[in-house]
């Protein structure tokens, strides 16, 4: 659903993405991990459309769907003064299709807070918009840049749960992680990116399997 082939990118003259293919099929979690500043984000704004690569080959077949890639940035900005219900109809009016708010935020655990003002919602339940406007309209590509960074272990667990009814429901989802634990128990694929190429990558297991190896370890020292 998802595919992306030997992507380069540099902001001015330093190269951040060397190189990078990548197949994310329908009904799948991969997760990318890698230290910071090793270009996940970049990687994913690629994923998602937001940003056209210098050079390699980006493919998305979405076919018939009403919004094709549902896309969470590391640090959403939504408007304050609008009630969680406002901020999802707002995602909803700019897909061409009738949107559930309540059956949207239900699915993340929000439907409780629906009138409440985005400004006094906390930060758990900021992440939880998030996660909710970048599923509005079914996309069948989900890009997730580290949905539950900084969250309380219980938080973390709920929305990766969430994460997996995405994939188990056929989304084809792709995100960056710190959550190695996450990543372990709702990741088909793991990708292991440093310095703007995967030097890892593989199912949880074969990645643990593997752990003894120099650049591994590097990569997931930096992470912890
Ligand atoms: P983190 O784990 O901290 O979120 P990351 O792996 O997501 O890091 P990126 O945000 O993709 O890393 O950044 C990779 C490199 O590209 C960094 O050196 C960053 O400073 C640089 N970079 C990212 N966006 C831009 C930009 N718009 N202009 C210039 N440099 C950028
Ligand atoms: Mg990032």
């Amino acid at each position: 659903v998802l595919a992306l082939e030997d992507v380069r990118h540099a902001f001015g003259d330093v190269a951040v993405l060397d190189g990078v293919s990548l197949d994310v099929k329908a009904g799948s979690v991969t997760c990318l991990l890698g230290p910071n500043g090793s270009g996940k984000s970049t990687l994913l704004s690629i994923a998602a459309g937001l940003r056209t690569p210098d050079d390699g080959a980006v493919t998305r077949r979405t076919a018939g769907a009403a919004r094709s890639v549902g896309y969470l940035p590391q640090r959403p900005a939504f408007r304050p003064q609008f009630t969680v219900a406002e901020t999802i109809a707002f995602y909803g009016s700019l897909v061409p299709m009738e949107i559930d708010e309540t059956a949207t935020l239900g699915q993340v655990g929000l439907d409780g807070v629906a009138d409440r003002q985005v400004e006094n919602l906390s930060g758990g339940m900021v992440r939880l918009l998030g996660l909710a406007q970048a599923t509005v309209g079914s996309p069948p590509i989900v890009v997730l840049d580290e949905p539950a960074s900084g969250l309380d272990p219980q938080l973390r667990h709920h929305i990766a749960d969430v994460i997996a009814d995405l994939a188990a429901n056929g989304a084809a989802v792709l995100m960056a992680t710190h959550d190695l634990g996450a990543a372990e128990r709702i990741a088909d694929e793991v990708r292991v990116l440093d310095d703007g190429a995967f030097v890892a990558g593989g199912s949880p297991a074969a990645i643990e399997a593997e752990t003894g190896t120099d650049l591994l370890e590097g990569a997931i020292d930096a992470l912890i």
